[in-house]
């Protein structure tokens, strides 16, 4: 009889957290699958959760360091792995500054616990150049609320209340197949039918009839990259036909005059031909959302990744404020999160760093640079030029724009540092490949996602299996002691300093529980280590915590680890009076950050460009992927090609194009060979091709994507076309050119 059990733990493939039971028989993993008991997801899973086992599973995935060496890779120990690399990094900052060397984090980091060791890594790294793939598509949100409610981010992002919403206006966003981003919510499928089942509406704006937009009341095209104007339009309605209602915001707010003015030229006339949506609709839509009692205007990644991204958000933002919606059961709210991170982060207001980057001047936001500017700041000559690089579980060339730029960039590095566990087209330039677990094989808590949540949730998820490789934080704890000349030092020891630092700063901010001190934090968990203390010590000070004691039936680690498939602390409360954290104390509606980009989206209304005349490039999700290892997994990429680049009918006869033929894809930096999929499905001047793709380099050790490779879309997105107030790269709305490959 095999050793057999059954754990609980959420999947880590996307926002949505869903729960998922691991069935492991002699400690390797048999099954994946939904789990009924979890309040949250309620047994539902994707595709992707399966990708646990086979992640697991495969054999092209490293177990040890590797080293690069003249005779190629070696497996290397990881003492060795951190002594060459402190030895590295520590010369070359010697030589050329503490911005010579930069890092890079991608999305995985933010479900790994490692996340909360990205500050001591950054801290010890002391550089400026610090980039994460939120800055390729979550910079404008943050910019925006940050700049309107005070910041920190995610804390202050409000989500739809989408579980009693009776209007839902999706803007640029895909939620039956993304699951949902920048708000957590497993099923959403379900979730969205529900609002229609109830009675209620949901709309979807997009230049592609997505699996969204089918699923929804109504759906209008919208030309890539107008979204700003189209929502502009809809705020000039509100203002012009008297229906502001401020609702909880009442007297909470400060520019309402200076964002009447600042809007009273975007008419619905004006923009109509523009988003390709008729004026008429643009009023019915914002008379109809104002109407709604219960209404949340939702854009995510389309509204981002465009060259208006930071106004756009903002018009999402204004649309939920203007009609009474924000802070209100069934609008949008701000979660409470069980372990908060406002204990972590700093108490003054948000604003734009005054420091900009190096070589092009982009801002930098949070304490991260755009990723547009990466590739420039590796490239160009000077001091503070980026000659090494520590990358964490990321591909930059697939996932950021202009990937011939930076592979350039990468291959001219001094030193590449990588903790992935895939020898794949970014780290193939690496000197270093530090392997970390994959997620079945760790613990985990969904310390930012649940900061976004639609129901307040706190789940612990359990290791399913064991690994020889050490956790993620710990081999970025051993880099950044390295850096900080630690080297040779215990973990324990190294991570105690590190924890009294933390516990400080949370101390300090600790507003709920009477007389606690530091000594008392750090004396009650000084058994624990590593980001398991971090997260008791943020659940036990949060809102539902023990206070150490001063609650006894509240929250701890150990509560909620005892209870498996998570615990449901409700649905979400209005609380805006703890969030609004700007100078003036109030939420800002005509930051001069916005006001003052106004003039040029003006301008590319009045005088669309001549390559607006060309077609326009978006990307698009596919449900079975969302990162770019996940093509090596035989089970997510098997069965018809995602990779095709789809065509209206109208365009596809106009360019002589037929359905199954190859079209040859050209943008100012790149140019591309895709399969063609006529749908009409696509607005009429817009192709998409999935994001992320593009196995083709030999070097790489990934068969299963090689096979599938697909074409890389960032071979054609221009790093120098970017929303600029937030730097933030165009990858949606790519002009292009579009002919037969013969
Ligand atoms: S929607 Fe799919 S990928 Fe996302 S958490 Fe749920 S099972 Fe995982």
């Amino acid at each position: 009889m095999a050793n057999q059990q059954s754990v609980s733990r959420v999947c880590p493939f996307c926002e949505a957290t869903c729960g998922v039971t691991i069935e492991v028989a002699d400690g390797a993993i048999v099954k994946v699958r939904g789990d009924r008991d979890d309040p949250f997801s309620r047994g539902f899973i994707c595709p992707k959760a399966h990708a646990l086992k086979e992640l697991y599973d495969d054999s092209e995935r490293l177990r040890r360091p590797l080293k690069r060496t003249p005779g190629g890779w070696q497996e290397i120990s990881w003492p060795q792995a951190y002594r060459e690399i402190s030895a590295r990094l520590l010369a070359i900052r010697k030589k050329c500054g503490p911005d010579a060397i930069g890092m890079y984090a991608g999305n995985p980091l933010v479900h790994d616990l490692a996340f909360l060791y990205l500050p001591v890594l950054a801290r010890a790294l002391g550089s400026r150049n610090v980039f994460n793939a939120g800055a390729i598509d979550t910079l404008p949100k943050e910019v925006q609320t940050g700049l309107m409610f005070g910041g920190p981010f995610p804390a202050t992002v409000p989500v739809p209340d989408i579980d009693r919403t009776k209007y839902l206006l999706i803007v640029g966003a895909n939620p039956a197949v993304s699951h949902g981003s920048l708000m957590t919510m497993p099923d959403a499928p379900g979730r969205l039918k529900n609002v229609i089942a109830r009675g209620g509406r949901v709309v979807v704006i997009d230049p592609r009839r997505t699996e969204t937009a089918r699923l929804a009341s109504k759906h209008h095209f919208i030309r890539p990259g107008t979204d700003a104007a189209f929502l502009l339009a809809m705020v000039r309605t509100l203002f012009e036909e008297g229906l502001i209602r401020l609702g909880a915001a009442t007297g909470m707010v400060n520019g309402l005059d200076s964002l009447q003015q600042s809007v009273r030229d975007f008419t619905p006339e004006a923009v109509a031909d523009y988003c390709g949506i008729s004026a008429a609709h643009i009023r019915r839509m914002a008379r109809e959302f104002a109407a709604g009692e219960q209404a949340a205007c939702y854009g995510r990644l389309g509204t981002c990744v465009q060259k208006f991204g930071t106004l756009a958000c903002w018009g999402v933002e204004l649309m939920n404020i203007l009609t009474g919606n924000l802070d209100r059961a069934g609008g949008v709210m701000f979660p409470r999160a069980a372990a908060p991170a406002t204990a972590l982060a700093g108490t003054r207001p948000f604003k734009l760093d005054r420091w900009k980057t190096r070589v092009s001047g982009q801002p930098r936001v949070g304490g991260m640079n755009p990723s547009s500017a990466m590739a420039e700041e590796m490239l160009t000559p000077g001091a503070g030029q980026v000659r090494a690089m520590i990358l964490l579980m990321t591909n930059p060339l697939r996932s950021a724009a202009h990937s011939r730029e930076l592979e350039a960039a990468f291959a001219g590095l001094e030193c590449l540092v990588a903790v992935d566990f895939y020898l794949n087209e970014t780290t193939r330039h690496a000197d270093f490949i530090l392997p970390t677990p994959s997620p079945a094989e760790q613990p985990n808590y969904e310390f930012g996602l649940y900061h976004l949540s639609v129901r307040t949730i706190a789940k612990w998820s359990w290791a399913a299996v064991s690994s020889d490789s050490p956790p993620a934080w710990e081999v970025m704890l051993k880099i950044g002691a390295g850096l900080l000349g630690l080297e040779g030092r215990a973990t324990k020891e190294v991570d105690d300093m590190m924890f009294a630092q933390v516990a400080q700063t949370a101390v300090k901010r600790n507003r709920h529980w009477e007389g606690l001190s530091v000594e008392e934090v750090v004396s009650s968990l000084a058994e624990s280590t590593g980001p398991e203390r971090v997260i008791d010590m943020l659940l036990r000070l949060g809102p539902y915590g023990d206070g150490f004691g001063r609650n006894p039936s509240g929250l701890t680690l150990g509560r909620v680890k005892g209870a498996p498939h998570g615990i449901d602390l409700g649905p979400l409360q209005p609380r805006l009076g703890e969030i609004i954290n700007t100078q003036s104390g109030k939420i800002e509606l005509a930051p001069t950050l916005m006001v003052n980009d106004l003039p040029r989206l003006r301008d590319h209304i009045s005088n669309p460009s001549a390559a607006s005349q060309e077609m326009l490039l978006i990307g698009r999700r596919n449900l079975r992927t969302s990162n770019s290892f996940m093509h090596n997994l035989p089970a997510l990429v098997k069965g018809r090609n995602p990779c095709t680049l789809q065509v209206s009918p109208h365009d596809a006869a106009r360019l002589g194009i037929a359905n199954g033929s190859a079209a040859r894809v050209t943008s100012r930096v790149g140019s591309v060979i895709a399969p063609v999929e006529v749908t009409g499905d696509l607005m009429p001047g817009v192709v998409s091709l999935p994001h992320g793709w593009g196995h083709d380099v030999e070097e790489t050790r990934l068969s299963v994507a090689k096979a599938h490779g697909g074409v890389n879309t960032n071979f054609l997105t221009d790093n120098q076309a970017y929303d600029t107030a937030s730097g933030t790269a165009v990858l949606f709305g790519t002009p292009v050119s579009v002919e037969p490959a013969h």
